[in-house]
């Protein structure tokens, strides 16, 4: 764990073993931090944030700029790291280093443009002046999908507002988080700015969290039923709330779409991180004059990817991170086939060889996918593209919106008007058009409904991290 600048093991030197999800060996132990060390992370956090508020946005920039180069000087490094403790090929856990390094690089620049506002007042001789400071110590949670890129996602916009912070990042993935602080120490971040705890029960630490007076802010990346249960406890106590939370994108392929350019998207997307992504496609909508085209090019694509360790050449699809959600896949896809879809490839766990070690589902395609089966109601996180045929694209809204979900929703169409009739009417935070990948630092990234509270990225990510005051000034 890494409290106020130095490095420190649990009380008992309590550990926890961290596991290689594609072979089942443990990597390393690791401190079993909990409530004390949270304590101890969250006086550090509120002491190093009486001076690192009054530091200028410039000056913050520049720990911020030294921890991105140091953090692309290290992708190689911090890639294998991931790949070994979460699963994903080595190519994709290197894009995901260079995408976590862009929000500490677009945050120290936007630090610089939280502008303030002179509001007219209706007396003359009064003045409006509007001014925007950090909230002060942000707890963060995160989870292991990502384990790199949810952590700078919130650590870039609230170091860059003035905030300090105490992370705890998932049991799966802390040693990706470790080796972030590493940089963080490099980078030169005074002592109790950046807080890291491990642990293997998130509970005491959750709760510490939520209810020590000194956390202004609780940010959250992870589950909608664990997301609900700390925002409402953390509401309880008064404190700013974050939450991207749990997704069920649709994925629309209208008629007038190129079937074949719309199925290389989706395999492209539905299958990044073995399907373990809140944007991941869910539902996949297509109309039936395109299902031939489509599903031939998708089940083609599919059946040619190759199952495996991250580390090796090659390999183009990794394990799902535990037994529980492989468990949860097999559940959905067996519940599916018993309500009449049909398996046109994959369809079962991987168990040959050496895959028989990890925890890998086969990239699967069902189709005939209907409202009565638990794939077309819950969040799969697993490689499964479960295809829902439709005949007319005036039903297709009403369906994708019927979820309690609202965070991804993508839409084919080389029709205009039908496009932006989706993006407009689709209940959805984030939508792409013909597009797989409409995420950046600079972008909005969140969710509605039951997907989240809240937006990370863009300016709206760093208005996050700070509270509005104004002043009435009488001259
Ligand atoms: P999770 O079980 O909710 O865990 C997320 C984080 O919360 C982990 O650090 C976990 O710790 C911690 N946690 C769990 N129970 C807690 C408690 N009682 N108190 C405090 N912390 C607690 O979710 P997950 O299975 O790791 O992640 C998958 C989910 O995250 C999916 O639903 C996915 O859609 C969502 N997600 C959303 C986004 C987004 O931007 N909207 C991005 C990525 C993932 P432990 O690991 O120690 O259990």
């Amino acid at each position: 764990m890494y409290i106020n600048g130095s490095w420190a093991s649990a009380a008992a030197n309590a550990e926890f073993e961290v596991l290689n999800p594609a072979t089942g060996a443990v990597i390393k132990s690791l401190p079993d931090g909990g409530g004390e060390a949270a304590r101890a992370a969250i006086d550090a956090a509120a002491e190093a944030f009486k001076t690192w508020k009054a530091t200028t946005p410039y000056q913050r920039a520049e720990f911020l700029m030294r921890a991105h180069a140091l953090m692309m000087e290290r992708q190689e490094n911090l890639a294998k790291v991931m790949t070994a403790e979460q699963g994903k090929p080595l190519r994709a856990a290197m894009t995901e280093v260079k995408y976590a390094a862009d929000f500490l690089s677009w945050f120290a620049e936007e630090g610089k443009r939280v502008y303030g506002e002179i509001i007219p007042s209706a007396r003359a001789d009064q003045r409006f002046y509007v001014l925007h400071q950090p909230v002060g110590v942000v707890a963060a949670i995160t989870p292991w999908n990502y384990p790199i890129s949810m952590i700078t996602r919130k650590l870039g916009p609230a170091l860059a507002a003035g905030c300090t912070v105490v992370l705890k990042p998932a049991e799966a993935t802390p040693l990706t988080a470790i080796e972030t602080f590493k940089i963080f120490e490099d980078a030169g971040f005074p002592p109790g700015v950046v807080n890291l705890v491990t642990g293997m029960d998130p509970k005491p630490i959750g709760e510490e969290f939520v209810s020590n007076p000194k956390v202004a802010k609780l940010t959250f990346t992870g589950s909608t039923a664990v997301g609900k249960m700390l925002a409402g406890q953390a509401a309880g106590n008064m404190k700013r709330v974050s939450c991207e939370l749990g997704g069920h994108a649709p994925f629309i392929v209208l008629e007038d779409a190129d079937p074949e350019h719309a199925a290389k998207g989706l395999q492209l997307v539905k299958f990044l991180n073995t399907g373990q992504a809140c944007i991941s496609p869910n539902r996949i909508f297509v109309h039936r004059n395109n299902l031939d085209g489509f599903l031939d090019t998708l089940t083609g694509r599919v059946a040619g990817m190759k199952a495996g360790n991250g580390m090796e050449k090659g390999v183009t699809i990794g394990p799902l991170v535990n037994e529980a959600a492989v468990a949860k896949v097999e559940s959905q896809v067996r519940d599916a086939v018993a309500k009449g879809a049909k398996v046109l490839t994959g369809g079962e766990r991987l168990t040959n060889g050496d895959l028989g070690q990890g925890h890998f589902f086969a990239p699967t395609v069902l189709t005939d996918v209907t409202p009565d089966m638990l794939i077309y109601r819950e969040e799969t996180f697993g490689p499964v593209a479960a295809i829902v045929p439709f005949d007319d694209n005036d039903d297709v809204l009403a369906m994708a919106n019927d979820t309690n979900y609202g965070l991804a929703a993508y839409v084919y169409s080389q029709n205009l008007t039908q496009a932006m009739r989706l993006f407009e009417g689709l209940e959805f935070g984030i939508i792409g058009v013909n597009d797989i990948n409409p995420a950046s630092a600079a972008a909005p990234f969140g969710g509605r409904k039951d997907s989240g509270l809240g937006r990370e990225g863009s300016r709206e990510g760093i208005s996050e991290y700070l509270e509005t005051k104004v002043g009435g000034f009488s001259i």
